[in-house]
């Protein structure tokens, strides 16, 4: 048993992250009491089945009570609902956190909820899989990640040090980010190269000179790499999409701009210049690998994390 924590976590929303989250208080002993809260009975049923909590709700209301940590795992765009049900059930001093992949719009659609003397701070850990539901998560997937946390001028510095210490004690490192900034950085990391994965593997999808059998048989050349990303869960992209609009659409016209550029230069035969920027781009991975983000494998790691799940 670790040091315990906090005395009662709900965790609402069970899914990946969720699960995820249960699965290491448990296992490093964080909590005296874990209660799970999700929107459906079945997915209840089934985080019940694999012993994610110590108690087992569909109401987050009830899951809120007297927690002393509230963690939101839900679709960004679930989040103003969530707090709804919730904020009256809040108890002073407890924390209040979420998970999502955006934190303006969802500081916007929570914090107006949240009462006098309950400490809302939005966090979003860089850690996940394409996978979803509460049987894609596993203990670890946390270590060695970015957490970032992004407080409101004004935020408790008391617990904002206990959150941190939170996902410390999971194996993150975290950050502190303006959310305007979380947003914009994000967008490049993140949610343009989940789109150009959606877009190019819905193209292939679309061309009727190649068949559909042709593009699984030779997709180890590249495409097969796209399609990681491009199975990840719908409705939490749908969500990214309409909830991290304007950071999206700046990067992707600086995107198209760019993609110009290298149409260009592949129509003009001008060598140099592709030759150029795929040095450069080479450099990035290398320094994604030397930063300790990736590992030096073909695979990109991905057996390692299936030898998990
Ligand atoms: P997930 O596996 O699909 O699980 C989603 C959870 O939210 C389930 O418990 C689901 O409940 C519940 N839910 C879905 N729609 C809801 C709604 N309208 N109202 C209330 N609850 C709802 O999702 P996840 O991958 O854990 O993602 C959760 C959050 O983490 C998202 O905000 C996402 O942006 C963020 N995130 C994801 C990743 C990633 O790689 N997946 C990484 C970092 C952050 P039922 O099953 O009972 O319907």
């Amino acid at each position: 048993m670790g040091t315990i924590l906090f005395d009662k976590v709900a965790l609402i929303g069970i899914g990946l992250i969720g699960s995820s989250i249960a699965r290491d208080l448990k296992d490093l002993g964080l909590a005296r009491e874990i209660v799970v809260s999700t929107r459906s009975a079945e997915t209840l049923k089934r985080a019940e089945e694999l012993s994610l909590g110590t108690r087992y709700t569909l109401s987050a209301a009830d899951a809120a009570a007297d927690a002393d940590l509230v963690i939101v795992s839900v679709p960004v765009g679930a989040s103003e609902s969530v707090a709804k049900q919730i904020a009256d059930h809040l108890k002073p001093g407890a924390i209040v956190t979420d998970v999502g992949s955006t934190k303006a719009s969802v500081i916007a659609q929570m914090a107006p909820h949240i009462p006098q003397g309950v400490h809302f701070i939005a966090g979003h850990p860089l850690a996940g899989t394409e996978k979803s539901g509460p049987d894609a998560g596993f203990e670890g997937l946390f270590r060695g990640r970015w957490c970032i946390l992004t407080p409101l001028p004004g935020t408790d510095e008391g617990a904002l040090a206990k959150l941190r210490f939170f996902w410390e004690a999971l194996g993150s490192r975290v950050d502190l980010m303006d959310p305007e900034h979380h947003d914009k950085v994000l967008a490049i990391v993140s949610h343009l190269p989940h789109i150009i994965a959606y877009n190019i593997v819905g193209t292939a999808d679309d061309l009727e000179a190649v068949t559909q059998s042709e593009v699984i048989k030779y997709s180890a050349s590249g495409f097969r790499d796209f399609t990681r990303l491009a199975a990840s869960d719908p409705t939490m992209w749908r969500d990214v999409c309409l909830h991290n609009k304007d950071a999206i659409l700046e990067m992707l016209s600086r995107f198209s701009e760019d993609l110009a550029y290298l149409q260009r230069a592949i129509r003009w035969g001008e060598g140099d210049k592709l030759f150029e920027l795929f040095s450069r781009t080479r450099e990035v991975r290398r320094s994604i690998i030397e930063a300790g983000q990736d590992v030096d494998v073909p695979d990109f790691g991905r057996h390692a994390l299936d030898k998990k799940n």
